[in-house]
């Protein structure tokens, strides 16, 4: 088996993401960009913050997107 490719992974958590809004509002409330612009939400003791926006603020920005681009 291949592995996925990490934009087809990222899409199908927004995919996911976007039916639960609540979830996705949570997240982009937590992951936002610290003044070091690394992201303020993700929190490791081994190693520094990603650079904003980290993966789960892109996926709930993504998973927003196509949310609201979508009718219904
Ligand atoms: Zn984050």
């Amino acid at each position: 088996m291949t592995q996925p490719e990490p934009d087809l992974v990222l899409a199908g958590a927004a995919a996911a993401l976007a039916a639960a809004p609540a979830v996705s509002a949570r997240l982009l409330e937590v992951h936002v960009e610290g003044p070091d612009g690394r992201c303020a939400g993700c929190h490791s003791a081994v190693r520094l913050a990603p650079r904003w926006p980290c993966r789960l603020a892109a996926c709930a920005m993504l998973a927003t997107a196509q949310r609201l681009g979508r009718p219904g």
